[in-house]
């Protein structure tokens, strides 16, 4: 493969159960390193999507490659370099943690000389080395958790599919999860694909996201992308001293002829201006002798992008 080849390159993908189309016409390509993410209501076809590119289902039209291998003929080979984390991991929970990382390092063929040391550093990176020689069943839902991604970094995979990785996972553990994907693609180059429900995770970690709507793919691109076409405006945050809030409001409105600006927990918000309108703020509500603390221009967040793409204002 040369090495400016996307790692998952997808065209007119489609797959359907019966009467339901669950991916309608998917293409999009992934490069090396990315950490891209599927976004998406339940019944989306995220996870049919990624069972689609592991070579688990086949599809009924349209062309998939993954390390320039075909998922279905390729299948075993493209499993050697791909580690998966389902909704719901399939632990063996009558064997213990570190019995589960062993016989899935028999399954991926891994030689012999260093399986155990590989898997006493996932044990203690993932906090499971004390109680690695209990029986999994025994576990926490986020120990289970952590032994399932555990799981899927055994064989060091070029491509990681996760299926919210940090469902279940305290704050803690969340963060750490977060740390560890941004540090196998930035420092290893490795390409991770997210499904997931959380905005703010998917904001956080993903360079791209395509949001999926039955089965089609209604938006691709980075957060940023997806709010300018989408026509999100910016906003701006304006701190001012508490008894200059209403004077602030009046300049606003009359010298700016900004209308009705909005006041949330204290402070002003303005819709539809950028860093470009900061400086005649700033002059309009100096001249009026308001004591200002900071004007912050707020990008939109992927949630208000979403939630746009559905139709739906974010609330609060
Ligand atoms: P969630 O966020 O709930 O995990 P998803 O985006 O992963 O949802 P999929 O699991 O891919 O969605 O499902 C897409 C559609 O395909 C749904 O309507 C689902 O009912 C249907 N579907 C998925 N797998 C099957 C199957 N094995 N048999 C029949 N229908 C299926």
């Amino acid at each position: 493969m040369m090495k400016s080849d996307p790692v998952i390159a997808v065209d007119g993908l489609t797959r359907r159960f019966g009467d339901v189309v669950a991916v309608d016409g998917l293409t999009l390509e992934i490069d090396a390193g990315e950490v891209f993410g599927f976004l998406g209501h339940n019944g989306a076809g995220k996870t049919t999507t990624v069972r689609l590119l592991n070579g688990l289902l086949a599809p009924d039209s349209g062309a998939v490659r993954v390390l320039d291998l075909d998922p279905q003929s390729g299948g075993p080979v493209l499993r050697r370099h791909t580690g998966v984390l389902t909704e719901t991991p399939s632990l063996d929970e009558r064997l213990t943690g570190r019995e589960n990382l062993e016989i899935y390092a028999d399954l991926y063929g891994m030689p012999r000389a260093g399986v155990a040391e590989r898997i006493e550093s996932l044990l203690e990176g993932f906090e499971l080395a004390h109680r690695a020689d209990e029986k999994a069943g025994a576990y926490s839902k986020g120990m289970k958790q952590r032994l399932a991604l555990a799981r899927a970094l055994l064989h060091e995979p070029d491509i990681l599919f996760l299926d919210e990785p940090t469902s279940g996972l305290d704050p803690v553990g969340a963060r750490r999860v977060h740390d560890l994907i941004t540090r196998l693609s930035r420092e290893q180059q490795r390409t991770v694909l997210l499904c997931t429900h959380n905005l703010a995770e998917a904001q956080k970690l993903c360079g791209r996201v395509a949001v999926l709507e039955q089965g089609r793919q209604v938006a691709l691109g980075t957060p940023a992308e997806l709010a300018r076409t989408l026509g999100r405006s910016q906003r701006l945050e304006i701190d001012v001293a508490p008894d200059n809030v209403p004077a602030a409001l009046e300049v606003l409105e009359t010298t700016m002829g900004i209308a009705a600006p909005a006041l949330e927990n204290g402070r002003i918000t303005v819709v539809g201006a950028d860093r470009e309108a900061i400086p005649d703020l700033v002059s309009a509500l100096v001249s009026a002798d308001i004591r200002i603390y900071g004007i912050v221009p707020q990008e939109p967040s992927l949630e208000d992008v979403y939630f746009a793409l559905h139709g739906e204002e974010v609330s609060g």
